[in-house]
């Protein structure tokens, strides 16, 4: 088989990808692990930055999305017994829009068939090669059947524990991380939301944060310790413990049910560093993992692959290199803003196991001055609502 770009992995970033090509005429193939229920099945990430919902109309799969998504122009954070508005809108013009991973996901895959874009599912033993090289190549098994395909790039969308970035020389990339203490306990429920916007809990027990997918559907989650394991958490452990997290008013309102679905997710910071290695590039959770504290993952997925298929529209259309070798400096310097913006967030919302006194004063110092200081609430908002691409 030959092709110009051969994506590995059938998550948001490879899909969209693959849409983006497509689009301006450059063929491509999708390799994915995973049969398609499990990749549909995989509850994430929920707030959408414009610049994402942008790039989803671009490629018209964004129908459904208009129809069902909610658009938030605020989130609300609350501290100390109370709740306080940051006005999203108010200060940068712009809003998010909820709309659930696995429904975009959906969106691209239909689309993707629709266009007859080829999408090999449950590939084994993917593997890419000479990618230093002008002849890459990336060889899977297929029912026991051992397939390989030519391409110009191939383009590592198979999030952090993929088979690209593993398959670079250590001495070619530098990581650089952070792990956190702690962990997300999060749960899903048909129950209606809380309130109609996002709630950022700071409280002594931990964080907890109310969120979404529908005015139907509930999302929220508490900080919980590494150690933790679901089955230690029943339904009725998680709402006492929440509600002991949220303001009054909130905890009276919140309506509950049984969970849908409940996973811990343990936080960490992660950038590979370049995401170029000749004719190899990677996107996305490929490269860098940021805490889900400021909704960036999904987002950067979509900035990285703007990134490149502008940059891959300009080598077959304009027969220049120069996108390409830009890529990756391009695709960091967005990278390690919300890196920086999501670490941020995370430290100013949680506890740590030094979160004592001192700690604790300067994150109700810091909340303080955002909600009464519109320089430093436009700062979190124009980083909330995405940084321009
Ligand atoms: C609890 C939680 C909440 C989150 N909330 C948000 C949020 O609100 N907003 C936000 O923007 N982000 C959020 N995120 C992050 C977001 O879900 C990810 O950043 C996003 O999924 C990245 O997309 P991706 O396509 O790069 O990687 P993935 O979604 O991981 O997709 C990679 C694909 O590659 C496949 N693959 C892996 N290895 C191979 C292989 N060897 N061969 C072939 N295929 C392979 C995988 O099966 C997978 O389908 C959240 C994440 C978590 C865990």
């Amino acid at each position: 088989m030959r092709t110009k770009v051969a994506i590995i992995g059938a998550g948001p970033a490879g899909l969209l990808l693959g849409q983006l090509l497509h689009t301006c005429g450059i063929d491509n193939i999708i390799l994915e692990r995973r049969d398609r229920g499990y990749v549909l099945a995989r509850i994430r990430a929920g707030v959408l930055e414009q610049g994402t919902v942008d790039l989803l109309d671009q490629v018209g799969v964004a129908a459904r999305l208009h129809r069902e998504g909610l658009i938030h122009d605020g989130i609300e954070l609350a501290f100390a017994g109370s709740r306080h508005r940051i006005d999203l809108k108010e200060a940068t013009g712009k809003s998010v829009t909820i709309y659930g991973q696995t429904e975009v996901t959906r969106d691209l895959m239909d689309a993707r068939d629709k266009c007859g874009l080829v999408t090999v599912y449950e590939a084994d033993h993917v593997k890419p090669h000479d990618f230093d090289s002008d002849h890459p190549r990336v060889s899977y098994t297929k029912d026991g059947i051992t397939h390989e395909i030519e391409c110009d790039f191939i383009a590592g969308c198979d999030g952090s524990h993929g088979i690209s970035r593993a398959s670079v020389k250590p001495s070619a990339i530098e990581t650089f991380e952070r792990i956190y203490p702690f962990g997300w306990l999060g749960i899903l429920s048909e129950t209606p939301p809380v309130s109609p916007e996002l709630i950022y809990s700071n409280h002594a027990r931990g964080f907890a944060l109310c969120t979404m997918r529908s005015m139907r559907r509930s999302r929220y989650y508490v900080q919980c310790s590494l150690d933790d394991h679901i089955d230690q958490w029943p339904d009725d452990r998680f709402w006492d413990e929440l509600k002991r997290r949220l303001d009054q008013e909130a905890a009276d309102k919140l309506v509950t049910g049984p969970s849908i679905e409940k996973s811990i997710a343990p936080l960490r910071s992660f950038v590979a560093e370049p995401m170029r290695f000749g004719r190899m590039v990677l996107a996305g959770d490929a490269a860098h993992i940021v805490p889900p504290t400021g909704a960036k993952g999904l987002n950067l997925a979509a900035s990285d692959v703007h990134y490149l298929a502008q940059a891959l529209r300009e080598y077959y259309d304009e027969k220049s290199s120069a996108g390409i070798d830009h890529y990756s400096e391009k695709a960091l310097s967005r990278v390690w803003k919300a890196v920086r913006f999501s670490w941020w967030m995370t430290a100013m919302m949680h506890r740590f196991p030094d979160t004592e006194g001192f700690g604790a004063r300067i994150q109700l110092a810091e909340l303080n001055y955002l909600v009464n200081s519109k320089a430093a609430a436009a700062s979190l908002s124009e980083n909330y609502v995405g940084l321009p691409y």
